[in-house]
């Protein structure tokens, strides 16, 4: 392996020295006891619930939830407020703003670039093949020695495919810095999960999140699984109480329950077939991308009027159409199964309709 990666290195010198708000709940971790340090209400909340206790600023009952179920460490989980929290998290633990460099691979997730511009970070795209594939030696080549970050998103949004794997074995290998794979609709596909590889990549960064398959996107919850290093660097500078007690708690619950999410899983991977079928046959669709996910790329002679009849209709989908390479697209989840006919059975309208005119 070409890599001589150093976390040391790729982190702000001054992060990697940051000493962390210490919270009442980090210097006292006992469950019992009368509570006086932290300067809650004693008598309880305003609401039926009570929320008036600081939730755990680690999760620690989540994480040992979790730790089995993706076969990782306690120690190598993050988890945040979405997984958009740890994406900005990254950007700010490694790059110093109007220095560093970040590189992505459009079209991609859009929240890689929104995290890098707020922070003031230089952002080198890469754009994929024709066939939506990572183009390895561009990518190698537009590393800089102020590059800290590439993302790859697999299975990609918004054109739905998965990355090679020797795509990402080759970055992970060649690049001194973070690679973060976005896995954000890892179970809406058969191929494993980069989580696998993480002790042989001490450089790879996975992203999950609880929004998709696992229903729960109103919550705000996604993981980070990394390096035990970087996972405590993560842990110190995140906002101490970066996921509520609500949300904690009805994530614990959630875990009890992954034969649900699987069924939910494996209903909508039914769906998204048939609903695949159904709009190859409209004469108005060019073409149905392949999907590893839970949404499908589909390309229409003239997506602007489509999107346009559908809001109408008020059947809201995603116009990608001005997108790099997405170009006549839009993006569409798949729904439950009434909702996808209603969807074709509107689409089927507008074709008809259109013939007549
Ligand atoms: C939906 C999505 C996320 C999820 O973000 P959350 O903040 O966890 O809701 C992350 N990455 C990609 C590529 C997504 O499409």
């Amino acid at each position: 392996m070409n890599n001589s990666f150093d976390l040391n290195k790729i982190l702000r010198p001054h992060i990697l020295n940051l000493a962390p708000y210490s919270s009442a709940r980090d210097e006292y971790t006992g469950h019992v006891g009368i509570f006086l340090d932290a300067n809650e209400n004693p008598y309880g909340s305003v609401t039926d619930q009570d929320f008036n206790r600081y939730p755990d600023p680690y999760q620690a009952d989540i994480k040992r939830k979790l730790s089995p179920l993706k076969n990782v460490p306690t120690d190598q989980i993050f988890l945040g407020n979405g997984s958009d929290e740890p994406i900005d998290l990254l950007v700010r633990a490694t790059c110093t703003p109007s220095k560093d460099r970040v590189i992505i691979l459009p079209p991609t997730y859009g929240m890689y670039e929104v995290s890098a511009s707020i922070h003031d970070v230089y952002i080198d795209k890469v754009p994929l093949s024709a066939d939506y594939q990572i183009r390895v030696d561009a990518v190698l080549e537009a590393i800089t020695p102020d590059t800290k970050i590439i993302f790859i998103c697999t299975p990609n949004n918004p054109t739905g495919n998965v990355m090679e794997d020797s795509a990402i074995e080759t970055i992970l290998k060649n690049f001194n810095g973070l690679v973060v794979v976005d896995e954000a609709y890892v179970d809406f596909t058969d191929k494993p999960s980069w989580i696998d590889r993480l002790a042989e990549y001490p450089n790879l960064v996975v992203l999950q999140t609880f929004s998709k398959s696992w229903g729960l996107a109103g919550l705000r919850a996604g993981m980070c699984f990394a390096s035990t290093e970087l996972v405590r660097i993560l842990n110190k500078i995140k906002a101490p109480y970066n996921i509520s007690q609500p949300a904690q708690a009805a994530l614990l619950a959630g875990l009890e329950s992954a034969d649900k999410m699987q069924e939910m899983v494996k209903e909508i991977l039914e769906q998204r077939g048939v609903l695949c079928t159904m709009l190859e046959k409209l004469s108005l669709v060019n073409k149905v991308f392949p999907s590893d996910a839970n949404f499908l790329l589909v390309k229409f002679d003239d997506a602007k009027s489509v999107m346009e009849y559908l809001l109408k209709e008020t059947i809201i989908v995603r116009d990608r159409s001005k997108v790099l390479l997405c170009e006549g697209c839009l993006r569409i989840t798949v729904g439950t199964r009434e909702e996808n006919e209603t969807l074709v059975a509107a689409l089927k309208a507008y074709e008809q309709r259109n013939v007549i005119v």
